[in-house]
């Protein structure tokens, strides 16, 4: 048996809203590992412009292109784009994510529309759009950014605890329909992390309170995901399929 490795020369990696946060994170670490990286991002053109001069900076290989994941034919633009530049998509990791907190009955359609489209139906756009080009080549990695918060639930934050639950629903799936072509389909849990998503000032002290409330009782760091997303993306995960790592501090125990 040849021993599996966490390098990723010679892969190609699409991941969405890369610009900033855990997103950035991985692409900065995926790059380190060898990869040449597509960073979607959300119209951010200097921070992902800094992000892909970052990469170059190590050496590494990487472009920008801004689309709106929640939006089905700017999808189909990022990803023919991202082909036409790098070939193939070897690894997707789909990070791109908002949050909102509201009590339930003051969340309107639109409030639930606008979250769920891009927590929830972006994954299955981006997929959707991917997966013809892993299925042709037999082979591929998909790392889908859920939440402990689809696990856990959490009062004022309905939408957002749905559509992290669906998308641990989404990749189990995805795992066994595409298992028989060796694509591997996993998600990653986070506890809270220290990006523009949560801020420890900017919150409420309740929030705060109750965010902390995990056994090492500290917020991660984007780095710590990355970590997760690189090795699901790897080959020492690849009997990995339908997963959900929780890189969280302690807050889910299965
Ligand atoms: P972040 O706000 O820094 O990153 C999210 C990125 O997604 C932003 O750059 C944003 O512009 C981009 N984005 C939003 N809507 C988009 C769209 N329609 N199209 C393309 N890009 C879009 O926050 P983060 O914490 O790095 O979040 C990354 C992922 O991690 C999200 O899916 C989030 O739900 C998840 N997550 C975060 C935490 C946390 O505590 N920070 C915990 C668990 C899960």
């Amino acid at each position: 048996m040849t021993l599996p490795t966490l390098s990723l020369q010679g892969r190609t990696a699409l991941i969405t809203g890369a610009a900033t946060g855990i997103g950035r994170a991985t692409a900065l670490l995926f790059a380190q590992a060898g990869a040449r990286v597509v960073v979607n991002h959300l119209r951010q053109d200097a921070e992902a412009a800094s992000l892909v001069q970052a990469i170059q900076a190590l050496g590494g290989k990487a472009t920008a292109i801004s689309a709106d994941v929640s939006d089905a034919a700017d999808v189909q633009r990022l990803v023919d784009g991202a082909l036409a530049v790098v070939g193939t998509i070897d690894v997707l990791v789909n990070n791109a994510g908002i949050i909102q907190e509201k009590a339930f009955l003051d969340t309107t359609e639109a409030d639930w529309d606008r979250l769920l489209g891009t927590d929830l139906k972006s994954v299955f756009l981006v997929c959707r759009a991917v997966l013809p080009g892993m299925v042709a080549r037999r082979g591929g990695a998909i790392v889908n950014i859920a939440s402990d918060l689809g696990i856990l639930g959490r009062e004022r934050y309905a939408p957002y605890c749905a559509a992290k639950a669906g998308v641990i629903g989404l990749t189990k799936s995805l795992a066994r329909e595409f298992a028989p072509q060796q694509i591997r389909v996993n998600a990653i849990a986070p506890g809270p992390v220290a990006t523009a998503m949560v801020s420890l000032e900017h919150m409420s002290a309740e929030w705060v309170e109750k965010e902390l409330a995990i056994p090492q009782h500290r917020l991660g760091e984007p780095e710590e995901i990355a970590a997760s997303a690189l090795f699901l993306a790897s080959d020492l995960a690849r009997f990995y399929t339908g997963q959900v790592l929780g890189p969280n501090g302690g807050s889910v125990m299965p």
